[in-house]
């Protein structure tokens, strides 16, 4: 388990990690999110031991991260970092002996992640020669190569196409079955949403909001319902707790601020016509999140 206590990170004397505190369990997926500049490199620097916490503790199943538990972690980097004049079997090589595998050891695991990945063709190219998106193929080998018990992502979806994203998600959906920590960032909250059961949000450093997937929507009061039919929108948008209407091509949604003023838009829908969908759903993680940051801003 990875926990980190009270973590504080100052730059000279910008704050960019403000007393953060979170667990991430044997099996677990947890999202790091925030705005461009919120922390979240900044942390994930100070989980792998590349920067020292001003304040604050981090370990991994109960010690301090240092060079003798480096083996046990796999980081992607979000500045893409690849040696771009060596080969793929080079790279990879190279990062896999860092990591204290064996040779054999290591050409048997890449032959089986270039494979999973379709792109055995480039195993004797040089890095410069691929694609971006299959340059990130490669670093994430990289960081899985010695199977850690500790992952973390920074910004792993970037550049890929759909196939892709769903590609990497699956592999790292089998690290979290085979009990690994994964800790990732990503500005796609529709990726976290697919996939992360725990998650914190930063703004300037400081989390506004943590906690389960689950909980935190079902806490969130405010909920949206989609209504498809003719009804009396200029009635619908006077009634109290309604805060926004967005119509789109084939429905309207409200957006209410509680569960409690759901009743009385019904009552108005119940007076169209042609009404066939009158649905109540939770907001999304992506409104959730720029309500959060919003909130923050708006101080
Ligand atoms: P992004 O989503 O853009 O990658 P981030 O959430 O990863 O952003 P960080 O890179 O951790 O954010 O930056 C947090 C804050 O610390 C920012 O204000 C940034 O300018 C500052 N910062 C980051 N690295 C340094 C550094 N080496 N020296 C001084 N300030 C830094």
């Amino acid at each position: 388990m990875l926990k980190l206590s009270h973590v504080t990170k100052y730059y000279d004397k910008l704050k960019a990690v403000d007393d953060l505190s979170f667990e991430v369990k044997d099996g677990e997926i947890f999202g790091l999110l925030g705005l461009n500049g919120a922390g979240k490199t900044t942390t994930f620097r100070m989980i792998i031991g590349l920067l020292e916490p001003t304040e604050g503790e981090i370990t991994l199943n109960g010690e301090k991260i240092d060079y003798h538990l480096t083996d046990s972690i796999g980081f992607l980097t979000e500045e893409r970092s690849l040696l771009t004049k060596y080969t793929v079997e080079e790279q990879i090589l190279y990062y896999g002996i860092l990591k204290g595998m064996e040779k054999n050891e290591i050409l048997k695991e890449l032959d089986y992640w270039l494979n999973r990945f379709h792109i055995k063709e480039y195993k004797n190219r040089k890095i410069k020669e691929l694609s971006k998106g299959n340059q990130q193929k490669i670093q994430f080998i990289s960081a899985i190569i010695h199977h850690p018990k500790l992952l973390i992502l920074d910004e792993p979806f970037t550049g890929l196409d759909p196939i892709n994203v769903e590609l990497f998600m699956d592999v790292i959906r089998e690290f979290k079955k085979s009990g690994s920590s994964i800790i990732f960032s990503s500005h796609r909250m529709e990726h976290v949403e697919m996939f992360c059961e725990k998650l914190v949000i930063l703004v300037k450093g400081k989390s506004v909001l943590e906690g389960e997937l689950k909980e935190i929507k079902k806490n969130y009061r405010r909920k949206n319902i989609h209504i498809v039919g003719d009804v009396d929108l200029k009635k619908i948008e006077n009634l109290k707790g309604v805060l926004e209407i967005q119509k789109n091509a084939d429905e309207c949604i409200v957006k209410l601020e509680s569960d409690e003023f759901i009743d009385s838009v019904f009552e108005v829908v119940k007076k169209g016509k042609e009404i066939t969908k009158f649905e109540v759903e939770d907001p999304s993680l992506h409104e959730i999140f720029l309500n959060k940051v919003g909130e923050v801003y708006e101080k």
